[in-house]
């Protein structure tokens, strides 16, 4: 069978930090590769933007996770960004010994565990709520505190793909996680505003359908969120086969998000990018309705609410200003209504209502972790998949996806 003359070597799709790594490692190769950018923006769920608050914001990703092994810290630091160690200044208003909320958490995971480590069975699953036992007035605030990170209820996160996950110290990108990666697509051939709606898969080639018309190239990797493959905005021709559907099923989107307020500087009497936490004492059906606040981040007056699982839904639900309404009476209660007078605006990405993102990052289901291997199977030969979901180890991080679009690109290259 003699090649067909395609457009590209290879397509990707997507200018997150998957596809901005398949892109460099396959031009680097020497291929002509073209990358399709649904939005108006790259970077995807690791963008920061300066425009809203006049200050390096990040709308998605802030915390360059596990630094032993996080490339993009590497990288960073070779770019000439300041990127520094997360200061550990975490405060608890109202509770004498911190080590009285931190403890009760550490405990959950270490019951959960020696539960997983006593079983032979590597296909034996829990759900984390299983071993949440706190009691008393910080109950709400140490549940908050232990699923936060995970986007999901207790009851919703797999304790196999949470104990997956390489562990380490966190760090900081002064001018912004976003910044590493949008620095990573400069001079690549980046088309953004072009949705792919389509892609079919021939013998030895693949044509695309773009909202520009057609194209044609010799392999595709998709690098979309699995929120975006579930809801069948890209249609594939052959089908997606079954077990991937079924991992579509059991490796979900969470919800995460911070609600951000910008202050004077200094109207937070505390130190830069301290974390703070507060005694929560709302819940609705056992779920804390409150989150944590990463106070003045990067040294500027930007606090962020944090919040992960069905309350970040609800507030991404709600009209912004009850979010920005909601996060800022929770600081005036812990500081005091004179803050009110230092309040100068907020803002809240609302990340489930992107319609190409739809969530914040992928989690297992309990008894689903598993399926991650399935979700980094090609599909009809030339069309591979990478994103944050595929990386088994540093899954729903910046890092899981840079390392997964070179584990992309590299089988691209294969024959
Ligand atoms: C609020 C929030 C906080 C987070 N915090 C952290 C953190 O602190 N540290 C960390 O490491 N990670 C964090 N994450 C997770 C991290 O941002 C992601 O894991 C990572 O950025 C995902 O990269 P990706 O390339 O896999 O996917 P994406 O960034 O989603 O990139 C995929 C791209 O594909 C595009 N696309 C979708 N559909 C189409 C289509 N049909 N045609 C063309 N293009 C399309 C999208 O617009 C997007 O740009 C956070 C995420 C969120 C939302």
């Amino acid at each position: 069978m003699t090649t067909p003359v395609t457009d590209y070597d290879t397509i990707i799709i997507g200018a997150g930090a998957a596809g901005i790594s398949a892109a460099r490692a396959l031009r680097e190769a020497g291929q002509k590769i073209l990358c399709l950018e649904a939005s108006p923006h790259i970077g995807g769920r690791a963008r920061t933007d300066r425009d809203i608050f006049g200050v390096p914001f990040d709308l998605g990703a802030h915390w360059l996770h596990s630094g032993h092994i996080n490339k993009l810290k590497t990288i960073g630091q070779e770019m000439g960004l300041d990127i520094y160690k997360t200061p550990e200044t975490a405060i608890t208003i109202g509770l004498e010994d911190d080590d009285d909320l931190w403890d009760p958490v550490e405990e959950v995971f270490e019951r959960g565990i020696e539960k997983l480590t006593s079983t032979s069975n590597a296909n034996v699953d829990f759900a984390l709520a299983e071993f949440f036992e706190a009691h008393g007035p910080w109950a709400q605030t140490i549940k908050m505190m232990t699923g936060l990170s995970m986007a999901r209820d207790l009851d919703q996160i797999s304790l196999r793909d949470l104990a997956s996950w390489a562990e380490g110290e966190d760090w900081f990108c002064r001018e912004g996680f976003g910044t590493i990666i949008s620095n990573l697509a400069r001079d690549l051939p980046i088309r953004c505003n072009v949705p792919v709606t389509e892609i079919i898969a021939h013998p030895g080639h693949v044509s695309v359908t773009t909202s520009e018309g057609p194209l044609t190239a010799r392999k595709v990797i998709v690098t979309v969120s699995v929120g975006v493959l579930s809801a069948d905005v890209i249609r594939f021709d052959p089908p997606l086969d079954t077990e991937r559907r079924r991992a579509l099923d059991h490796i979900t989107m969470g919800d995460y998000h911070h609600t951000a307020l910008m202050f004077a500087p200094e109207a937070i009497p505390l130190e830069a990018d301290s974390w703070l936490t507060y005694r929560i004492d709302a819940e609705k059906n056992g779920i804390p309705q409150g989150g944590g606040f990463l106070c003045n981040a990067g040294g500027t007056g930007l606090c962020n609410l944090e919040t992960g699982g069905s309350f970040s839904r609800d507030l991404q639900d709600a009209p912004p200003e009850e979010a920005i309404g909601f996060a800022l009476d929770t600081l005036v209660d812990q500081f005091g209504s004179d803050l009110r007078k230092h309040f100068i605006k907020g803002y809240v990405p609302r990340w489930r209502h992107e319609p190409f993102v739809r969530g914040s990052y992928s989690g297992a289901m309990p008894g689903g972790s598993a399926y991650r291997e399935a979700l980094c199977q090609p599909h009809a030969d030339h069309v591979l998949f990478a994103g944050e979901a595929m990386s088994r180890g540093q899954q729903a991080s910046v890092n899981g996806a840079y390392m997964e679009g070179q584990r992309a690109a590299t089988e691209a290259l294969l024959p």
